[in-house]
């Protein structure tokens, strides 16, 4: 059944979340060991060394959270999702950086019927596509957002004018933790890819100097 191979394709992602995850929680585990140990030898840790214990703590537990929320949520909640809705919501949620980058916004939407969907899970994977296209855009430039019908299926397409994927990245910017950016975690793009998975959907991209386009489909057909 449907349901019965989501489960097993969740299962893979959560495998392979799990192996990221445990990568992840090592950076902060090893700031809080070493911090102990310097405490272990000479017992005065400062305000400013608890703090880093805290955040420390805190980016662990943020994290487990995170993938709690995505283990536990078993069967699914799905529902009857209108993407164009959702599509509106995430330009609210996105409104303050699109604004504060000078960036020229252009939607266009097309009717589409409601597809069944986990509706949180969608958003937030349109969302990463909508960040990532916001970022390549530091200095301005234009975002555009459309929806349309294609073959059965929901195609949105989420373009920016930003400085593109470069052709060596390619292949590897869905891997989980691959990131270019300072301050990126390198998961926004597999948990897209887990998701349109889930979804029975399909995520491609197409990227050169002027910008990169991502197209996301699902499946309009209820599948029982
Ligand atoms: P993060 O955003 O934290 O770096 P992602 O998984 O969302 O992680 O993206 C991985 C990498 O893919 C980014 O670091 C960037 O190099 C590249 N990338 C994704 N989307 C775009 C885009 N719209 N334009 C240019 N590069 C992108
Ligand atoms: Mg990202």
């Amino acid at each position: 059944s449907y349901k019965q191979m989501l489960r097993t394709e969740k299962l893979t992602a959560l495998g392979r979340l799990s192996a990221g995850l445990a990568h992840e929680i090592r950076n902060p585990l090893t700031s809080i060991k070493v911090l102990f140990q310097t405490f272990r030898d000479n017992p005065s840790l400062t305000k400013e060394d608890m703090e880093v214990v805290l955040s420390a703590a805190e980016q662990m537990d943020d994290l487990l959270t995170r993938f709690l929320r995505f283990a536990r949520s078993d069967e699914f909640s799905l529902s009857d999702v209108y993407i164009n809705s959702i599509i509106k919501h995430i330009i609210k949620l996105t409104e303050f950086q699109i604004k504060e980058r000078s960036i020229d916004l252009s939607i266009k939407l097309s009717k589409i019927p409601p597809i069944k969907a986990d509706r949180a899970m969608l958003q937030q994977a349109i969302l990463n596509l909508v960040l990532n296209a916001i970022e390549a855009m530091p200095d301005g430039g234009t975002l555009s957002i459309s929806s349309k019908i294609e073959n059965g299926n929901a195609a949105i397409n989420i373009a920016d004018t930003g400085k593109g994927i470069p052709e060596g990245i390619r292949d590897k910017i869905f891997d989980p933790f691959f990131t270019t950016k300072a301050d990126g975690t390198g998961l926004g793009l597999s948990i897209v890819y887990n998701i349109v998975n889930l979804h029975n959907g399909d995520i491609n991209f197409e990227s050169n100097g002027e910008g990169t386009v991502f197209t996301l489909k699902v499946p309009i057909k209820t599948h029982e």
